[in-house]
C-alpha cells in the first residue's frame, strides 16, 4: 500500500538522534506521505534534528520543553500560524534522573518522583489537550510505553510507575476525546538501544534476555515500531482508541519458555 498518510500532518516530539523511536516512526510516516513537524528540547538538539528533519522534507521545526506551559503554548502558537489543523501527534517522550533507573524503586525520591510523572506522563496529557483544539476534523495521537508499567522489569522503577500512569491516561483520553473523533493509543515497545535507554542498568542484559526469550527470538527495532505506528496513526487503525498496543516481538505473553531438551 502505498501514499496512507497522503495529505496528512503531524507533530513529532522526542527526536534527539537516528537512534530515537520517534525517527523510525518519522520515517514510517513520511514514506506514506505525512507532512511532517519537528519538535525539541533545547536549542542545543535542533542542530541534531534539523538535517533529520530535511531528509524527510520537513523545515517546520519548534523548541518544546514538555515542563514547561509557556513552551508548550509556544508550540502550538508556532504550528497554528503555519498549520489551520492537525491529524496527528506523536508523544516519544520520557525522562527520569538516572540514578534512580538502578537500585531499589522504594528510594525513589520525592523530586525524581514529581519530575518522572510530570515529563513523562502529564506531559502527553498537556499536549493532547492543545492538539485535539487543533483537529476539528478527529486525529490520532500515540505515546510511547514500556512494558515495565504492567509487570516489575529490572531497574525500571519510578519508570515503570509512570508508564502504567501513562497508559491510564491513554484510557481515560480516549473516552474524553473519542467523541470528537480524535483516538488515543500508546504502543509498547520493546528495548530498543537509544539515548534514553542507556540510562537504564544492566540495560545489554535486559536486551539479551527479551532476545532469547520472546516468541520472536529477536529484538524489535525502530522500524518495527515504526510500521505499527504507521498502523495506528492512519485510518488502518480507524477502529482503535485507547490501546496500548505491544511491539516486543511477543514477549509480554510469554509465561516461562519451554526448553528444548528438559532433562528436569
Ligand atoms: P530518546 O532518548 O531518543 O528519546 C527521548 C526523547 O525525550 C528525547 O528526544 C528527549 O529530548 C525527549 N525529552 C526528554 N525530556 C523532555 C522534555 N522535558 N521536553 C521535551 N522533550 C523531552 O529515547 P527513546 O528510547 O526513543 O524514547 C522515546 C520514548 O520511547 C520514551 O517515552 C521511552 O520511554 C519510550 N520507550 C523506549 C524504549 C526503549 O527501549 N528505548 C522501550 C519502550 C518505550
Amino acid at each position: 500500500i502505498q501514499g496512507l498518510m497522503a495529505g496528512k500532518r503531524g507533530l513529532i516530539m522526542g527526536l534527539a538522534n537516528d537512534k530515537s523511536i520517534a525517527w523510525g516512526i518519522a520515517r514510517a510516516l513520511a514514506d506514506q506521505g505525512a507532512e511532517l513537524a519537528f519538535s525539541y528540547q533545547g536549542e542545543a538538539l535542533r542542530k541534531r534534528v534539523e538535517p533529520l528533519a530535511a531528509q524527510l522534507g520537513s523545515t517546520l521545526l519548534a523548541e518544546c520543553d514538555v515542563g514547561d506551559e509557556a513552551s508548550m503554548d509556544a508550540l502550538f502558537d508556532t504550528l497554528s500560524q503555519s498549520w489551520d489543523s492537525l491529524d496527528f501527534v506523536v508523544h516519544a517522550i520520557g525522562f527520569s534522573d538516572k540514578d534512580e533507573l538502578r537500585g531499589r524503586y522504594v528510594d525513589t525520591s520525592h523530586r525524581n518522583f514529581v519530575m518522572t510523572m510530570d515529563i513523562s506522563v502529564y506531559s502527553f496529557t498537556a499536549i493532547a489537550r492543545r492538539a485535539a483544539a487543533m483537529m476539528p476534523n478527529g486525529g490520532s495521537l500515540l505515546t510511547l510505553t514500556y512494558y515495565g508499567a504492567e509487570r516489575v522489569m529490572p531497574h525500571y522503577n519510578v519508570m515503570g510507575v509512570a508508564k502504567a500512569a501513562l497508559e491510564a491516561s491513554v484510557r481515560y483520553m480516549a473516552e474524553d476525546l473519542g467523541k470528537d473523533g480524535i483516538r488515543v493509543n500508546a504502543i509498547s515497545a520493546g528495548p530498543i538501544k537509544t539515548l534514553a535507554a542507556s540510562g537504564i542498568g544492566d540495560f545489554r542484559y535486559i536486551m539479551k534476555w527479551n532476545e532469547l526469550n520472546s516468541p520472536l527470538r529477536r529484538n524489535v527495532t525502530q522500524t518495527d515500531v515504526g510500521k505499527s505506528a504507521l498502523y495506528l496513526l492512519s485510518d488502518l487503525g480507524s477502529g482503535v482508541t485507547g490501546e496500548t498496543h505491544h511491539v516486543d516481538a511477543g514477549y509480554h505473553v510469554v509465561g516461562m519458555k519451554a526448553v528444548d531438551a528438559p532433562d528436569i
